[in-house]
């Protein structure tokens, strides 16, 4: 849990009030969330080699601590299955970035490994001022956007509480396998919803936190992206 407090109090020096997406992830990690593989790319040549590393295809990300909604400035791109795509989205983001925001602070951009589509869900917590923590459950795309589809429980949540948010929603057939779809894996979205829930109670300064989307499989589940925001 060393990384966690260390992340959290460098943010605190920056004076800044939420985690870059490497930062979040790596929080993740520490608490045994599935997260996609990635890394920081300072150049074009950097992050060619690391999409060889991690391998194709490939996701590309702007990070940088004046860009809270990626996709929103052009600052995602998914599906990069070679060295050329890599550099063309390299300079695709940073051109779009820029041209949103000049000043926008660029820390680099992360190269990760890419998900394959699958059911999304959203694991998410907010602080009540009463009562403290709270864990959010629900599918994602139209289900919680349009659908407001979602369950919560106060935090500490335990495994059976765990099991029943994943169970109330609505949405909840199209998880358990619909029409010759496979079911999702629960098992490993209640030990992400436990983990949510070990990692607010302990880190009290985290104000909001959404895993949005993680990917669900038949086996296993992968975080593609975290936010986190401090008190
Ligand atoms: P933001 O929410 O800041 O706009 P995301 O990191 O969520 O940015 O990326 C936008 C969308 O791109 C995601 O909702 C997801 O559909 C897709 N995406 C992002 N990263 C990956 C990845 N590693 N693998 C697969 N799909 C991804
Ligand atoms: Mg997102």
């Amino acid at each position: 849990m060393k990384a966690v407090s260390g992340i959290i109090s460098q943010a605190v020096r920056d004076n800044r009030k939420s985690l870059l997406e490497t930062e979040a992830k790596t929080v993740c990690k520490d608490y045994g969330i599935p997260i996609t593989r990635f890394e920081l790319a300072k150049n074009e040549a950097e992050a060619v080699g690391f999409a060889e590393a991690i391998g194709y295809p490939v996701v590309l990300k702007i990070v940088s601590p004046d860009i809270i909604h990626k996709s929103d400035v052009g600052g995602v791109v998914v599906d990069l299955k070679d060295a050329k795509a890599v550099r063309g989205a390299y300079k695709q983001i940073l051109g779009d970035v820029k041209k949103h925001d000049a000043k926008a602070k660029i820390i680099g951009v992360l190269v990760q490994e890419m998900a394959p589509a699958s059911t999304e869900v959203i694991v998410g917590s907010i602080k009540d001022p009463q009562f403290g923590p709270a864990i959010m459950f629900g599918l994602g795309g139209v289900f919680v956007e349009v659908l407001k589809d979602v369950t919560f429980r106060i935090a500490p949540v335990t495994e059976e509480e765990a099991r029943e948010m994943i169970e109330e929603v609505k949405a909840y057939p199209l998880l358990k396998g619909y029409r010759g779809s496979p079911p999702a894996d629960i098992n490993a979205i209640v030990k992400i919803i436990l983990a949510t829930s070990k990692l607010v109670m302990e880190h009290q300064e985290i104000k909001e936190l959404d895993l949005n989307p993680i990917m669900v499989y038949e086996k296993g589940a992968k975080t593609v992206d975290a936010r986190i925001i401090l008190e």
